[in-house]
């Protein structure tokens, strides 16, 4: 019996050292998507579920993704496979690029001149045409360059290259994430019940310049989709305030408070309410007396003394329980309003 454990031992022990990891080689199931972009796309339905609740929706149209010319020049939405077969492929890299680079010479900053868009490491010298490679750059800039090196054409700004090669280290972010989340909302949009309209972000864009707006978010909300303002379709009205929604979340499960070193500097109460309160109720504040007195409305932090905290559009102070009244209890969103600019 001494001799079998022996050998069973060496048998299970023997080849445990030195052994690479394990691949991870489990597939994620279809339409997964990683957290952070789930919870995009669980939220935008969300809200728009609540819309169709209270207000007579009878169609839902959404600019599906920010840089896109290949779809107004059809004049339809695409599908994905048209997407990838686009003749207009570049004019999404340049419109991109626009934005990236702030509309301006990467190189002396003059904005408002004809750009062309710029190799970084010159192709003579191998550069590619990947997108991390391109930059914007005024016709001056441009001829200058030629096929210098980045390094040897700015080293007397060291500053302004420092950021030029700061800039090119930023991966394309939000395009990534306006890609990978497109269609899985609109899918999810069409659970609705209503017919969902895709239009591209140039639309918005070229709706929006042809009624005289300025670029903001309320205005390119308003610009999408199919606006024919040369039969007559005009954007007649614009809000004087805007309702803010802000996700917020539940709260947290972390039972301490860490310092800058992570170490626990305070013990969170286990109870979440306080005096009829949590942490994220909409309230409104009667402040009797002192430099906050009046009355506020607000979302509200709680804590155990009961003198809880709130926070206003011109600032955060304390109140005690006493003196507030519960307009909406939390759920998991903020809401506020917002001034339009006129
Ligand atoms: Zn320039």
């Amino acid at each position: 019996m001494g001799q079998r454990a022996g050998y069973r031992h060496r048998r299970r022990s023997a080849n445990c050292r030195y052994r690479p990891r394990r691949s991870n080689n489990r597939a994620h199931p279809p339409g997964w998507l990683p957290p952070s972009l789930r919870h995009r796309v669980d939220t935008t339905l969300s809200t728009a579920r609540r819309l169709c609740r209270y207000a007579p929706v009878t169609e839902i149209h959404i600019e599906r993704v920010a840089f896109d010319t290949h779809a107004m020049s059809e004049g339809r939405s695409l599908t994905p496979a048209e997407y990838q077969n686009g003749t207009l492929a570049g004019t999404e890299i340049r419109e991109y690029l626009l934005a990236t680079w702030g509309r301006a010479c990467a190189y002396c900053g003059a904005a408002g001149v004809p750009l062309n868009i710029d190799h970084i490491r010159p192709r003579s010298r191998g550069g590619s045409n990947r997108f991390s490679n391109l930059t914007l750059a005024c016709v001056r800039c441009n001829q200058a360059k030629g096929s210098t090196p980045l390094e040897k054409f700015l080293a007397h700004q060291p500053k302004r290259l420092a950021a030029i090669l700061q800039q090119i280290k930023v991966p394309l972010h939000d395009a990534a994430v306006m890609n990978t989340t497109r269609w899985q909302l609109t899918d999810a949009l069409k659970t609705l019940g209503r017919p969902v309209n895709a239009w591209s972000g140039s639309r918005t864009k070229w709706n929006r310049t042809a009624m005289g707006l300025t670029k903001t978010h309320t205005f390119d909300a308003l610009s999408v989709g199919l606006l024919d303002h040369e039969n007559g379709d005009a954007i007649v009205r614009v809000p004087r305030q805007v309702c803010v929604i802000k996700a917020t979340g539940r709260g947290v499960y972390a039972r301490t408070t860490p310092d800058r070193f992570g170490f626990p500097r305070l013990r969170r109460p286990r109870r979440k309410q306080h005096y009829g309160f949590t942490t994220g109720d909409l309230v409104r504040a009667t402040v009797p007396t002192g430099k906050w007195a009046g009355t506020w409305t607000g979302r509200i932090s709680v804590r155990a003394t009961g003198q809880h905290s709130l926070t206003t559009p011109v600032g955060r102070f304390s109140v005690s329980y006493v003196n507030l009244r519960l307009l909406q209890r939390a759920d998991g969103y903020s809401y506020a309003r917002r001034q339009e600019a006129r």
